[in-house]
């Protein structure tokens, strides 16, 4: 007699693999910081001098977000959001020392579970093993520009089996390393799901040798707020009672912050850049600032060109391969970053440059080429997005939604989400950025500066701050004490704290820290006055800290190096 149990399991696994062999392999590339002013088919101040012709093809022959953001714009907590579709609150991922363990990966081992042969090559940056991937090959932590180190997995423990490139700038190394796992390990009978994260263009940049010329004579396009910090912008949060914390808040490109700028750090980093003996004394501030400006951009940008010459290589694998019209190619970057606007480096902002991530996505067999999107979608969209492309299980626990359909369709979803929601929780960290909390609709930005730590310590003044972003899309002018948008306030406020209580940031997390965040929420006068109290005092402690040589960033969880 037949055994039927045994028959119908057959049939369903074979079932599952012949699914999966028809299915189409996914490419997902993420870079470190590369914002998407830098990429070409962006379209920004850039685009002319530093052109970025291979990852503009993805966006020529697929789809282009112009509004697609992270939710924290940091490192760990944005890849913690990709990998679990959730939150940094819900993940545990809030700062720089989270980590997200074996099985509780659940981008790769739902796509395991749906017959994808995984793999994670690259930057990781979430501590822990990532052992819910079939095959890894990770920096460690940062991991180097130069002669890379990476972690595979072997016989001895987590982080003791090392493979290293000499004489390989990272960049290379790492579309090396997915290419030779592709012509060589991957399993032809079942798709491949590759995370491919480059760790350029993040700071301190460091370019392959060969692109040390690459714009070297060339003056970079500057903001305008990299010269001149507009009137109208910011609050008592981000400029203090009268200005007085404008050195002080957010890192400087030129010399305004005195305990960390990039005038400060790239002479010694960069030398070539500067000119010979390079002394600030002998020039002007503005002249200064445009010394450590073109350092920092085109250090910045030799990366990225790196990163755009090894897309050519992508695509010229699976071209010649056959795979490039069956194989979903996804870019992006971790978060974005600040290239001198506001005379601000770094990302965490809530500011545009920094929260928005690039995001193109190419597959001609279903998704029309040159589309350009402005539906607003979140770092915690990715997953499930992919997921559902895969044909894979969407997990109860992943709080994004997918955005195939729109993808798929060109069309945004009626029901689609009208706000992104993010939280910058760490507080003075390394570039002297306040923690906050907001709201960006596609016309406007509510930023609430709480104004404290963790625990509710080492006080900031709290402030908010509303930005037209169909007026005003630079953010030059805050417009929430106008009188006229009294109750634009009071409906982004509302729609805030619903949004919070929707996702679950309901204050339990930092009880300390929520007691200060309701305190100034409704910023009634006296609130005011509070915070330019709290403004000359923490004007004196920073005074007093820069006397005393101290330049150590302050901050209670997660000081793990940047
Ligand atoms: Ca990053």
């Amino acid at each position: 007699m037949y055994c039927l149990r045994c028959i119908a399991i057959s049939i369903v696994l074979l079932a599952t693999t012949g699914r999966a062999a028809d299915r189409p392999n996914i490419l997902y590339i993420m870079s470190d910081d590369h914002a998407a002013h830098a990429i070409s088919a962006y379209k920004g101040r850039l685009a002319e001098i530093a052109p970025t012709p291979n990852l503009d093809r993805i966006a020529h022959e697929g789809a282009l977000f112009s509004n697609a953001f992270c939710t924290n714009s940091i490192c760990s907590p944005s890849r913690a959001c990709v990998i679990t579709g959730q939150y940094n609150h819900t993940n545990g991922v809030f700062d720089l020392g989270g980590r997200i363990p074996p099985g509780k990966q659940m981008l790769p081992l739902q796509m395991r579970k749906a017959g994808y042969q995984t793999a994670m090559i690259g930057k990781w940056h979430l501590k822990n093993e990532p052992a819910d991937f079939d095959h890894y090959c990770v920096l460690p932590g940062q991991g180097k520009y130069h002669d890379p180190e990476f972690r595979i997995r072997g016989p001895k423990p987590w982080g003791k089996n090392t493979i290293q490139f000499k004489g390989k700038h990272v960049t290379d190394a790492i579309t090396d390393l997915s290419l030779d796992w592709m012509e060589n390990e991957w399993d032809q009978s079942k798709p491949f799901f590759l995370m491919h994260h480059y760790k350029a263009p993040h700071d301190y940049f460091d370019n392959a040798p060969r692109y040390e010329s690459y714009l070297a004579d060339v003056d970079i396009p500057s903001p305008a707020s990299l010269w001149e910090m507009s009137p109208g912008y910011g609050s008592l949060a981000t400029r203090g009672d009268q200005d007085e914390l404008v050195p002080h808040i957010g890192t400087s490109i030129g010399g305004r912050n005195p305990r960390r700028s990039y005038l400060r750090d790239l002479p010694t980093r960069y030398p070539k850049e500067f000119p010979t003996n390079f002394d600030p004394a002998d020039y002007t501030d503005d002249e200064n600032k445009k010394f450590a400006y073109n350092a920092y951009l085109r250090k910045f940008l030799r990366c990225v060109k790196g990163i755009d010459d090894n897309i050519g290589r992508l695509f010229h694998y699976l071209e010649t391969s056959g795979q490039l019209e069956n194989t979903i190619i996804v870019y992006t970057a971790d978060q974005g970053f600040m290239l001198g606007e506001h005379d601000y480096q770094d990302k965490r902002w809530m500011l545009e440059q920094s929260q928005r991530m690039p995001l193109m996505v190419r597959y001609p067999k279903r998704i029309k080429a040159g589309q350009r999107l402005d539906t607003l979608v979140e770092n915690v969209d990715f997953a499930p997005t992919l997921l559902e492309f895969a044909g894979a299980t969407i997990p109860a626990t992943v709080q994004g939604r997918s955005f195939w359909p729109l993808l798929e369709s060109g069309r945004e979803p009626d029901d689609w989400k009208k706000e992104t929601y993010y939280r910058y929780w760490m507080h003075m960290a390394h570039h002297d950025n306040p923690a906050h909390v907001g709201l960006r609709t596609k016309t406007h930005k509510l930023i609430f500066y709480y104004g404290c730590n963790y625990d509710g310590g080492y006080r900031t003044p709290p402030g908010w701050e509303l930005y037209d972003l169909v007026n005003d899309p630079d953010e030059t002018i805050n417009i929430y004490d106008d009188i006229n948008n009294k109750d634009l306030v009071t409906e982004l406020k509302t729609r805030l704290a619903t949004l919070r209580r929707q996702i679950g940031d309901d204050g339990s997390h930092y009880p300390a820290c929520e007691v200060i965040l309701q305190e100034y929420w409704d910023y009634d006068p006296g609130d005011r006055e509070k915070a330019i109290h709290i403004s000359h005092e923490f004007l004196a402690r920073r005074l007093g800290e820069l006397a005393r040589g101290d330049r150590t960033p302050k901050t209670s969880v997660g000081t793990d190096h940047e």
